[in-house]
C-alpha cells in the first residue's frame, strides 16, 4: 500500500450520531432482535484466540455464562499463555510495518465500513450478544453495542482527518510538514465488562491513527468482544491489526507490561487495576524503547446534588434512571445525592414509588427495566454494601438479593445523615444510591462536601431552577467532575456530544471519542524542507563596516 493511488486528502461522510431505535412493540427492530436471541441462546460458541489474523486455539479453556441465568452458558473460550502474548506482540510488529505506510483514509474506510456493518446487518448480534452475556435490555444493548460504538467508529474517523489537516506555516522558500506517525511500540487495550462500545473503541482508536494493538477482553464481556472482533475482519481489518487476547489478567498483563516495544496503554476499567498497572510501567521505564503513552478511565462515585429550587418530578427520574439503568454498573451511575430539607420528602416519595415499579430479571423479557448484577463477585460485594445500609443506615426501598437463579439486585435507596458514610464515598458499582438530607441554609457548606468527599471526579449534576445557585455549583464543583450536567441525570454521553472523561482518581481524562484521546496514539514528526539551501555560512552582519 506504500504507493497510494489517489492524491487529496479525501472526506467521508458528515457525521451524525446513529439514530436510537426503540424496540417498541412491533417494531422491525424489535422482532430482528428478538429472533437473534433465541437463536443465540441456543448456540454456544467456542472462542479462539486471534492472533496475527489466525484462531488460536490453547485448550485452556473458560466458561462464560448469562449473568440473569447463571447456570446457562453462552460461550466457551480460550484463554491465553505466556506464549500465545509473545506471538500476539510479534504479530502486532510485524503488521506495524505496513499498516503505518497506509493512507488514513483507507485506514479510515475499514472502521467506516466496520460503523455500517453494525448499522445494518450486525446490528441484532451485536445487540444480543450484549443482553445475554451482559444482562443488558434491549435498550441499553442499543445505546452502548449499537449507536456507541457506531458512533466511535465514525466520530473518530472525523476526528482523524481533521487533525492530518492541522499543518504548520511555511514560509517562501520552504515548506513544513507535520506528519502524525503512529505509535511505534503495539497498544494495550484492556476492556471491561460494562460497555461493549468500550470494547470496540480502545483497540480500535490508535490502530486508526497507525499504530496495532494487543487487545485483552473483560471475560465477563467475552461474547459480544468476540462478535466485534469478528465484525472487524469483516469489514477487513488485516491481520495482526488488532490481536485478540482473553485471557487471566496478570498472565497477559506480566507479558505485555515488560515488554521494550510496549507504545501505550489504553485502558478503561477499575482505578486499582491501572494503577498497578501504571506502577509495572514505572518500575520498567529503562526498558522500553519509547515512553508508553498512559491513558486510562477508571472509577467514578458520581454525584446529584440539588438546590431547594429543583424541579422535584425531574430530580426523582434522574435519581432513579441514573442510579439504576443498567443495575448501576454504568461508571457515570449516580450513586450519592444531596437534597435539601425543604424538598426531600416529596423528593423521596417519587423515588421510592418509582422504585416499586421498577421490574428487574431476565433481559429477554422487555417489560425488565433492570437485570442481574454481571457476576457473583460483583453480587458478593453489592450484597455487603446493603447489609452495611441495613446496619448503619435507613434502606428506605428495595435492599432485596437473590442470586439463585440470576445475581439480581434490587433497586435501592438508603438514606444516611452522614456524609462521610462509606456508601457515600466508595464506589459500589450497582443499583444502590445513598441520599443525604441537608438543611437549605447550608447550600455552599454542602458543595464544598460534595467536592471533597471522594477521590474521584468522573461525572456530577445539578439539579435548580434559579440561575445564581446553578453558577455556584459550577464554580464549587469545578473540578469535582469531568463529565457535568445542569438538570440531567449524570449518565448517558454521547460521543461526540458530551466527550466523556474523568479527573482526578478517575483517570487521565482523555475523553473517548475525541481529538484530544487520538492525540495520545499518534507520534508529531515534524519535517522542514528548504527548496534552494544556503551554500554559504557567512551572515550579512559579519561583513566589515
Ligand atoms: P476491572 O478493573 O475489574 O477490569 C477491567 C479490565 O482489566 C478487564 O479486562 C480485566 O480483566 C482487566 N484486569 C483485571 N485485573 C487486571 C490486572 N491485574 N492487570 C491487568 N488487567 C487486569 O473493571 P470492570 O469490573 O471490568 O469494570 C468496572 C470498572 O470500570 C468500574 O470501576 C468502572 O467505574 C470502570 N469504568 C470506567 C469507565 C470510564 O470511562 N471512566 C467506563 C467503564 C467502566
Amino acid at each position: 500500500m506504500s504507493s497510494a493511488p489517489f492524491d487529496g486528502n479525501r472526506r467521508p461522510a458528515a457525521i451524525t450520531n446513529e439514530p436510537i431505535r426503540s424496540y417498541a412493540p412491533g417494531s422491525p427492530e424489535r422482532a430482528a432482535l428478538k429472533t437473534r436471541l433465541a437463536a443465540m441462546e441456543k448456540e454456544c460458541p467456542e472462542i479462539p484466540l486471534v492472533i496475527g489474523g489466525k484462531e488460536i486455539r490453547t485448550g485452556d479453556i473458560a466458561k462464560a455464562t448469562s449473568p440473569h441465568k447463571h447456570g446457562h452458558v453462552t460461550a466457551t473460550w480460550h484463554k491465553a499463555r505466556t506464549q500465545d502474548v509473545q506471538a500476539a506482540i510479534k504479530a502486532a510488529g510485524e503488521a506495524q510495518r505496513d499498516w503505518s505506510t497506509w493512507r488514513w483514509e483507507d485506514r479510515a474506510a475499514i472502521l467506516l465500513k466496520a460503523a455500517e456493518l453494525l448499522a445494518t446487518t450486525w446490528r441484532p448480534t451485536m445487540a444480543a450478544a450484549t443482553m445475554l452475556g451482559q444482562s443488558k435490555t434491549a435498550f441499553q444493548a442499543e445505546i452502548d453495542a449499537t449507536c456507541e460504538l457506531i458512533d466511535f467508529w465514525r466520530v473518530n474517523v472525523a476526528f482523524a482527518g481533521e487533525l492530518y489537516a492541522e499543518q504548520p506555516l511555511s514560509s517562501q522558500g520552504m515548506w513544513n510538514q507535520t506528519d502524525l506517525r503512529g505509535l511505534e511500540g503495539f497498544v494495550y487495550a484492556v476492556t471491561p465488562f460494562n460497555f461493549t462500545a468500550i470494547g470496540g473503541n480502545l483497540p480500535t482508536a490508535p490502530a486508526l491513527m497507525g499504530g496495532t494493538s494487543i487487545w485483552k477482553p473483560a471475560g465477563s464481556a467475552i461474547l459480544s468482544a468476540w462478535y466485534t472482533m469478528q465484525l472487524l475482519m469483516e469489514a477487513g481489518l488485516p491481520p495482526g491489526v488488532v490481536n485478540f487476547v482473553p485471557g487471566n489478567a496478570v498472565t497477559v498483563s506480566d507479558a505485555v507490561l515488560t515488554h521494550p516495544n510496549l507504545g501505550g496503554i489504553h485502558f478503561t476499567g477499575s482505578t486499582e487495576v491501572f494503577q498497578s498497572m501504571w506502577k509495572t510501567v514505572g518500575n520498567n521505564i529503562a526498558g522500553y524503547k519509547s515512553y508508553p503513552r498512559i491513558v486510562g478511565e477508571t472509577g467514578g462515585k458520581d454525584f446529584i446534588v440539588a438546590h431547594a429550587s429543583a424541579d422535584t418530578a425531574a430530580l426523582a427520574t434522574a435519581i432513579v434512571r441514573g442510579s439504576f439503568e443498567y443495575q448501576g454498573q454504568k461508571c457515570s451511575a449516580a450513586s450519592r445525592v444531596y437534597v435539601p430539607k425543604s424538598i426531600w420528602p416529596d423528593v423521596r416519595d417519587r423515588v421510592v414509588a418509582m422504585i416499586k415499579e421498577i421490574r428487574v430479571g431476565d433481559v429477554k423479557d422487555f417489560r425488565n427495566f433492570m437485570g442481574a448484577v454481571i457476576d457473583k463477585k460483583a453480587f458478593d460485594r453489592i450484597s455487603a454494601y446493603l447489609a452495611d445500609g441495613k446496619a448503619n443506615a435507613k434502606v428506605l426501598a428495595g435492599g432485596g438479593a437473590k442470586g439463585d437463579t440470576g445475581w439480581f439486585i434490587e433497586p435501592t435507596l438508603i438514606q444516611t445523615d452522614d456524609p462521610s458514610y462509606r456508601l457515600m464515598c466508595e464506589e459500589i458499582f450497582g443499583p444502590v444510591v445513598t441520599a443525604y438530607v441537608y438543611d437549605d441554609a447550608k447550600w455552599h457548606e454542602t458543595l464544598k462536601i460534595v467536592d471533597s468527599t471522594s477521590p474521584y471526579a468522573l461525572t456530577g449534576a445539578v439539579f435548580a431552577r434559579e440561575r445564581k445557585a446553578i453558577h455556584e455549583a459550577h464554580a464549587a464543583l469545578r473540578n469535582a467532575a469531568g463529565n457535568f450536567y445542569v438538570n440531567d441525570k449524570p449518565t448517558g454521553a454521547v460521543v461526540g456530544q458530551q466527550p466523556f472523561g474523568g479527573a482526578r482518581a478517575s483517570g487521565t481524562n482523555d475523553k473517548a471519542g475525541s481529538k484530544l484521546n487520538l492525540l495520545r496514539w499518534v507520534n508529531a514528526r515534524t519535517v522542514k524542507e528548504t527548496f534552494v539551501p544556503a551554500t554559504e555560512h557567512h551572515y550579512p552582519f559579519m561583513d566589515a563596516e
